[in-house]
């Protein structure tokens, strides 16, 4: 009775946004929350950016499709998914993940929604709730499963204190510093012993 709830850009996939402005060649849209801390904006300007390129979303998912997840992202899944059930739990869009989770083999995600006009133009987005990664996390512990959350960031941060056991997965100097409570990880196969690990502590 075991879950393991993953974020998942940063540990399966690249920074979607980064990884698109990249592609893309749209400098515009390097910008994160570390800029624009208000994050209604930062969207609504990513929005208008993507308009005004003319980039609907069966464009932005060709990109994205073929950005692919990490090497290496599937095979630890495969297995990780043979003896626990896997949840992510991620801030990006449905929209933007489906390509993505095509080449993951369709594992369960919770995370938000976008919403396009007739002619595939973004024109809003949908937030399920605020803080979904660590409600869902004390929903499950509600379910009686045993949780635990792996995650490379601040906004993973919530989920991995709520878990029985949290693990960071190759997160930036400033998230090691702040949270030395969780093991730091560096590739899959630590993260798999370190999930391991946690669930025989949890136990
Ligand atoms: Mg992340």
């Amino acid at each position: 009775m075991q879950i393991v709830c993953l974020d998942l850009e940063g540990v399966l996939v690249p920074e979607i946004w980064i990884e698109f402005s990249k592609r893309t060649g749209i400098p515009e849209l390097m910008r994160t929350t570390r800029e624009e801390p208000d994050y209604d904006k930062l969207m609504t300007y990513r929005l208008d950016i993507l308009r005004q390129h003319k980039l609907g979303l069966p464009d932005i998912q060709k990109v994205i499709a073929e950005m692919g997840p990490m090497p290496g992202a599937r095979a630890f899944l495969d297995k990780l998914r043979e003896d626990y059930q896997v949840v992510i739990l991620s801030d990006t869009f449905y929209e933007f993940a489906h390509p993505l989770m095509r080449q993951l083999g369709w594992p369960t995600l919770f995370c938000h929604s976008l919403e396009d006009d007739a002619e595939g133009m973004l024109v809003n987005y949908h937030l399920r709730m605020p803080d979904q990664k660590r409600e869902a996390v004390k929903r499950f512990k509600e379910l009686n499963f045993k949780i635990v959350a792996a995650g490379d960031s601040y906004n993973d941060t919530a989920m991995l204190g709520e878990a029985h056991g949290g693990i960071l997965f190759h997160p930036p100097a400033n998230v090691i510093r702040e949270f030395p409570q969780y093991p730091v990880v560096l590739n899959y196969d630590d993260l798999r012993t370190e999930i391991d690990k946690a669930f025989a502590k949890a136990a």
